[in-house]
């Protein structure tokens, strides 16, 4: 069924008794071209791209959990492509652009918003950082603006602008980021995967991978062996866990990332901001909840919940930026597990096992990137080469040194 203004028409003249599950609940098959492990984000959009841009569709999606069930779903929503190094700005501009033509593509509402992302500087130095992103940023076709501190305020009158121990200078806004509603992008690649013949498996853990003679042949799961000529690792903050099972360390640390909503008020904040001089970035979701976050907890954890220090903290920056904030209270909080790579940039790439790919490494920044990440992924399952805008993002860029360290701190997860 084709989502409509005519189908929803005539669903409602038909008491809304036609509409079909957005996808079907397939019971796994004993062998598949291509298996895809990971039904977050970026698996889905993997699968959707291998049906739709290479014609391969005798492809799975294994999940453990329920679509959307992992960081897909837990996500802040955030979406951008404010970059500066060059492995990086034109992949993320590549997201940018798909997002822009998604919902046609899959026929799915995601809420897609370009409200405008800004970055508050707080110093000269910060300034100066932020107008050579900026510039680095329109110099690779990517649209930005450096704001002073008068230009901020009438986009955000309510922050604390003198006073605060960091006073607001301006900012650098990207008008086209914005946020999308992140488990709709999970439902729409799942349903648009279907449709072209991909089997959506949910309840099944891959706990164990089938090598043979340096080849991956399959995966052991909760639901029986399945063989696949190829494997495709899209598991986010287990990937460590998954490639453990092929005898593979990888340079990635799992951390538990934290965000929080607010109770519902009037429409306060139209932009997503983020603090430049602590950890925090807030947007107002569509339902009236602001919805913040902040870092990282700093320990290594593969639980899906996190510690007060870090509540504290992002409260406390919360505090700082935007005094009013106090008077809300909040509402829930929960955690994702990421999968933090040494210098902070993702990979995309063959292992040195046959047969097996890995995608991971997308820190707390993969949400943005999960249109780019499946097309790029499905792109090199499908001709065993990377895609022209993912070429950086390999393996073993740790071993010769050609780091994408987009932060410049070093490979130091807990800081990217
Ligand atoms: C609180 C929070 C805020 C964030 N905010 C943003 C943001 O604003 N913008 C942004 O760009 N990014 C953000 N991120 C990061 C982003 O959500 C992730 O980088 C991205 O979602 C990871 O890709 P994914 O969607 O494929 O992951 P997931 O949805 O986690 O998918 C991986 C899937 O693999 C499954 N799996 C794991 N092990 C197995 C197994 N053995 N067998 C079968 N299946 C398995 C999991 O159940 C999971 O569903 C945020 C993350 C969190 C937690």
């Amino acid at each position: 069924m084709r989502y409509s203004a005519f189908s929803l028409l005539a669903q409602t003249l038909a008491g809304h008794k036609g509409w079909k599950p957005a996808w079907r609940d397939a019971a796994p098959k004993p062998e598949y071209d291509v298996l895809v492990i990971g039904g977050g984000g970026h698996g889905l959009a993997t699968a959707y791209y291998l049906a739709s841009q290479h014609g391969i569709s005798n492809v799975a999606v294994i999940e453990k959990g329920y679509i959307g069930s992992g960081n897909v779903g837990r996500n802040t929503t955030i979406i951008r492509s404010n970059y500066l190094l060059p492995g990086n700005t034109p992949f993320y501009e590549h997201a940018m652009k798909l997002w822009e033509g998604l919902e046609q593509d899959i026929n799915y509402n995601a809420m897609v918003s370009q409200r405008g992302v800004l970055n508050l500087y707080h110093s000269d130095a910060q300034r100066d950082a932020y107008a050579r992103r900026g510039n680095a940023m329109r110099l690779a076709g990517v649209d930005a603006e450096l704001l002073d501190r008068e230009q901020v305020r009438a986009m955000v009158p309510f922050f604390n602008y003198e006073t605060g121990r960091f006073p607001i200078q301006g900012g650098l806004l990207q008008r086209r980021g914005g946020s999308v509603r992140h488990d709709a992008v999970a439902w729409g690649y799942a349903r648009a995967a279907d449709r072209r013949g991909v089997d959506i498996v949910q309840n099944c853990e891959v706990t164990g991978l089938a090598i043979e003679n340096g080849r991956v042949t399959g995966v052991e799961t909760s639901r029986g062996p399945i063989k696949a000529k190829k494997i495709a690792l899209a598991v986010a903050g287990n990937s460590s866990r998954l490639t453990a099972m092929a005898g593979m360390r990888l340079p990635i640390e799992s951390h538990v990332l934290q965000a929080f909503v607010s109770e519902g008020v009037k429409p306060l904040i139209d932009n997503v901001v983020t603090y430049g001089a602590g950890h925090f970035y807030v947007s107002q979701s569509d339902k009236g909840g602001l919805v913040f976050g902040g870092d990282i907890d700093g320990y290594n954890s593969y639980a899906q919940r996190g510690n007060l220090p870090v509540i504290e903290d992002v409260m406390e920056s919360a505090m700082a930026l935007w005094p009013g904030v106090g008077r809300l209270r909040v509402l829930r909080h929960w955690g994702g597990i990421m999968d933090m790579s040494m210098d902070g940039s993702p990979i995309i790439d063959h292992t040195p096992i046959d047969g097996l790919y890995l995608n991971a490494g997308w820190c707390y920044g993969g949400f943005k990137a999960t249109p780019a990440s499946g097309w790029c992924f499905a792109h090199l399952i499908a001709r065993d080469e990377p895609h022209p805008v993912a070429t950086a993002f390999r393996l073993d860029r740790f071993a010769t040194g050609r780091v994408i360290d987009e932060k410049g701190v070093g490979a130091q997860p807990n800081l990217h």
